[in-house]
Order: C-alpha cells, then structure tokens, then sequence
C-alpha cells in the first residue's frame, strides 16, 4: 500500500519548531500528555459501545500498556481504544485544529524566556506534538474501533509527515516514541528506564480509571520471565470517590491538569457529595488563569459529566450557570441514565437541582477564599470578576451572594479594590448613594471631569471598567438600600461645601445667567436638551451630563458597534 507524504500546516511547524528545541526542564509531561489521550480514546470506545450495541468492537479488556524496548531505545504507549480513520489521523494529528493556535503562536513569539513558552504549550493543550521533546522520531499506529484497516503516521517532526493504510493494526491507537539518545551525564532521565517511567505514572497519572501496565521488552529477551503478568501502575481509584483525607492535594491536581488541559495548579478545589434520591459526587476546580478564549462563543467549558464512573460527556453546559464557565472538574451522578443527552439534561429536574447546590457552593467557596486567603481570592477575582459580574444580570436569585464576593476598583485606593459592603462602611454622613463611574480605563474615568466634585468633596467613586458593568448597576440598582449612581448621570446633589452658595443663591444666579444660559441652549441645540448651572464642577468649565434614564455613552457605543 501506498505511502503519501503530506507538509505540516505553518502553524504545526511552528509549535514542533518549539518542541523539538525545547529547553524545557521537566519534559516527563510527554507521557502525561499520551497517557491522557490513551484514557480519552478507551472512554469515548466504552460510550460508543454502550450507545451502540452494533459495534464491532472489543471492549473485554481495555487498558492502557506502555512498552519500553531499551535495544531499540522506544517507548510505545498503546489503547485498545476507538482509534482513528485514516481520515481523523489527518485532521486531528496532522493540522491544529485548534482555534486559539493564532493567538497561541503570537503569544510564543511575544514570551521571552523558555519558560514562558512552555507554560502556553501546556495552556493551548498541543498534547501530542509533545512527543517530539524527547524523541526524534514518532510513529502512530490506529485503527477505528469498528472499522477494518488502519493507518500509520509517521514523522520526525521536521515539516513532513507521511501517512499510509494497513491491514494488520490493531483497535485502538499505539504511539511509539524513537527517543534521542540518553545523556551519559544524567541516567536517571532515561525514559527507556523502567523505573523513571513507573516514577512519572505514579506522579501524573495515578487517577487514570483504566490500567496502566508496563511491559519491559529486553527484559523478556533476556529470558526474565517472559509469562510475567505486567505490572499495573496506578491505583486506578477515581479521586472523586475517595475520601478527602485519603487524596493528597497533588493527586487533585493533576487530575485538574488532565481534565483541564492546563499545565498550571488549580487555585482552589471543591468537594461536594449528595446523599439521598438524586446522589452525586463533585470534584471542582478553580483555576488560577483564565483562558485566551473565555470570552468567545464556543468557550468550551470545563465540567466532565461521568455516571457512576462511565465517563459520559465533557462541556456539560447543564452543570454550571454560564458566569462560571471557567470552572473545571468532574460531576458523578448515580441515577442518570448512561444514554441521557444533553437536551435532556437542560430539562431535567435533579440536574437543574444539582446546578443550583453547585453554584451555592461555588460561590461559597469564594467567599471564605476571601476571608481566609486574600491573596488568592485577589488572583481569581482578578482573572474571572468579569466574568463571574454577569451573573449579576442573568441569576436574581444568587445576585446577592455574587455581590458579596465581588470587588470593584476605588478612588479610595489606587491598587486595592473594595467591595461595595466597605464602601458603605466608609460612606459620610448625608451621603445616600453609592457613586460609580464606567468606562474603558482607570486612567480616563479618573481624569474625566464628571470626577471634580467627588473628589474635592472627598466622596468615594467607584471606577467600573469592565463591559459588563453598564449592564449589572442597572439591572441590580441598589445595594443595601443605597442606589447605585453614576456620576455622569442626571442631576447629582453633593450638598454644599462651606464655601458654597444654596438653593436659593444658586436660583438667582440661574435668573442673573438666563441669558447666557439661554444663548448656549440655542447655540448647541441640536446636540443637547438643557444648560443648567452646576456645583459639580471645580476645575473644568463645563461638562456633558446625561439623563437619569438616558445611556451611559459607553452603552451608547456599544449599541451603535451592534448597529442599532
Ligand atoms: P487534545 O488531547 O487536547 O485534544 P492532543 O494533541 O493531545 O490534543 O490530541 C489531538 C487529538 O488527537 C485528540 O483530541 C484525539 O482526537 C486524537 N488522539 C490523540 N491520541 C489519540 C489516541 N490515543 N486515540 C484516539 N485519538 C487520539
Ligand atoms: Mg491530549
């Protein structure tokens, strides 16, 4: 059968470029990252089966081996998983499908040190192509559970790949690794050593729920014992079943890392187990970055949906309310059935139960982050307040625990934010509202002259920069009885200063100015509907002021970029 030779996309070229030259210093990853693919590849085959019982497939034994030829110096990880059609191994192995890649590349080019670099790696999940960290060579063997040839792929990473059809692979997918030759100065690196391999499952992969077993070849051809029963590697046992003081915090992590495709630890992680009609275990995570791509519209989110450990689909949307779709993890439920959709999820029930019991506890769990760790609370709300602020606007029912846990920057210090119950701890006396300001950038809402009177008057404003704070003070509007204002809006009433002239003085200078007044209506009629004499400003000599009701001019713009 024919071999074709097939170039790499731009892209895949550029990111093996940056494998192959890797400088990074735990390469051990490579294995995490086949071994994951492997568990992928035996779960989506245990659904199939279960979805379809036409399927001509095996799924007596499914299981994971790595095999290590020291003579050869390979290392082979195979599944008897669903594999790929020759077609898949093209499209999934041979071009980055990914939609962030563009971002990912401007990204690598603007990380300076190595190590910035290979944090993206891990960030963008180019799980396969790190292979070519330790081997020079990569050889993938497949077969589509079902189907009756396979296909080999080939490459050495340098720009080409070949692809070609055979007829004895079998199910499932075997990547073997041709590894660069072992540096004498630093044996115990040699990824054809049993020992290091065992070390590095035990350490990544130890949560995987299929077997790993670990088949030594020269050991046999050395006449060891060559019936030996290869050894199994990991323990197998789903984390989210296990009980808490027996799972160390390392073992929850890389589980976040395999589910979450993140290189990086989780900032915080939740545990949640129901008991009773509708039980279910789950095992959350806070993630300590947010991703390029959170604010696009296919953001994939991170929640795994598992039944009674059969992985059953990932992206469960039904699990979480949209404003949290950053948090990753698994949910086991033990009374769904294993063919439930996801229409009939959105509809069911216990789910929307389950979803309400989550969130509760998600944004709990922010809470006593920010009350017993600060500083961690600062990070994640750094990373994901904007997104979390829109649950402001689309959940009433958790508006007020979501206040709870936001925090809003302040005139009242230049780095720290407050959250609106200080606020209204440092309020003075004769203040009723609270006073915000939105727009693109600290720097420009400071500076606008709507802020002149707040600030001689020393009044706290707070400074909303985020999108969506134009669409959450007004849909939330108060807090704690206290209207939430803008400072750009309508007819604001800071009460006189010692220097400053009442109602009554303010009246009479209004008849003494009606001309003028009235002259600057005429001349700016077309843009405006009032001139009025005003005690907001300090400084500048007039400002545009909107109407209560009216847009804020950020909302106006965003409505004209909708066209309407
Ligand atoms: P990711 O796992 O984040 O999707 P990878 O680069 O690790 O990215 O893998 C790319 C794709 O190749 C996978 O999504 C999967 O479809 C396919 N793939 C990789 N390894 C296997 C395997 N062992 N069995 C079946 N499919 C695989
Ligand atoms: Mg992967």
């Amino acid at each position: 059968m024919s071999t074709q030779t097939f170039e790499f996309q731009v892209e895949a070229r550029q990111l093996l470029q940056l494998m192959i030259h890797s400088v990074y210093s735990n390469k051990d990853v490579f294995l995490r990252e086949l071994v994951s693919n492997a568990s992928d590849a035996l779960d989506k085959l245990r659904l199939a089966a279960l979805r379809d019982d036409t399927l001509d497939a095996d799924v007596s034994d499914l299981h994971i081996e790595i095999e290590i030829d020291k003579d050869a110096r390979t290392l082979t990880v195979r599944d008897n998983g669903i594999g790929m059609s020759y077609d898949e191994v093209g499209q999934l192995i041979g071009t980055i499908a990914h939609s962030g890649t563009a971002t990912l590349l401007k990204e690598l080019r603007e990380a300076e040190d190595g190590a910035g670099a290979e944090g993206l790696i891990g960030q963008f999940g180019v799980g396969f192509y790190s292979g070519f960290m330790v081997a020079d060579e990569v050889t993938l063997v497949t077969r589509r559970a079902g189907e009756s040839q396979g296909t080999r792929w080939t490459s050495r990473g340098e720009g080409t790949y070949t692809l070609e059809k055979v007829d004895d692979a079998p199910q499932g997918t075997a990547v073997t690794l041709h590894l660069k030759p072992a540096d004498p100065e630093n044996q115990l690196h040699d990824y054809a050593s049993e020992w290091k391999i065992r070390e590095i499952v035990k350490r990544y992969s130890d949560f995987i729920t299929w077997p790993i077993r670990l088949v030594s070849r020269a050991a046999t051809a050395e006449g060891d014992d060559s019936a030996r029963e290869p050894a199994t590697l990991n323990s197998m046992k789903a984390l989210w079943a296990r009980s808490r003081d027996e799972v160390s915090d390392d073992e929850y992590h890389e589980l976040y890392k395999h589910i979450g495709h993140d290189w990086r630890d989780p900032l915080e992680t939740i545990r949640l187990q129901a008991e009773g009609t509708f039980e279910y275990q789950a095992l959350l995570f806070l993630p300590s970055h947010a991703p390029h791509d959170l604010f696009t519209q296919g953001f994939q989110r991170g929640v795994q949906l598992y039944v009674k450990r059969v992985f059953i689909m990932d992206d469960c949307e039904a699990l979480l309310p949209p404003y949290l779709r950053f948090v990753k993890g698994v949910v086991d439920a033990a009374d769904l059935s294993l063919n439930v959709s996801r229409e009939i999820l959105q509809q069911d029930r216990h789910i929307r139960m389950m979803q309400r019991r989550l969130t509760k506890k998600v944004l709990s769990t922010v809470k006593d982050m920010m009350a017993g760790a600060p500083d961690r609370y600062a990070t994640f709300w750094r990373e994901f307040g904007a997104v979390v602020k829109e649950g402001l606007v689309t959940d009433p029912e958790n508006r007020d625990a979501i206040l709870a846990v936001s925090s809003f920057a302040t005139t009242h210090s230049d780095d720290e934010p407050t959250t609106l119950k200080s606020y209204v701890e440092r309020m003075k006396g004769g203040q009723e509202d609270i006073y915000y300001i939105t727009g693109e950038s600290r720097q420009s809402i400071e500076n606008s002259p709507h802020m002149e009177a707040f600030r001689d008057r020393g009044i706290e404003v707070l400074l909303l920069t985020d999108p969506v704070d134009e669409v959450w003070v007004d849909a939330v509007g108060e807090y704690e009885g206290k209207a939430l204002r803008s400072v750009t809006k309508g007819e604001i009433d800071l009460g006189a200063r010692g220097d400053e002239k009442g109602d009554d003085e303010r009246e009479k200078q209004t008849e003494e100015y009606a001309d003028l007044l009235g002259w600057m209506k005429e001349q700016l009629d077309e843009d405006i509907k009032e001139v009025r004499l005003s005690s907001r400003l300090t400084v500048s000599a007039a400002c545009i002021v909107s109407d209560a009701q009216d847009l804020t001019p950020a909302l106006e713009n965003m409505y004209r970029a909708m066209g309407q």
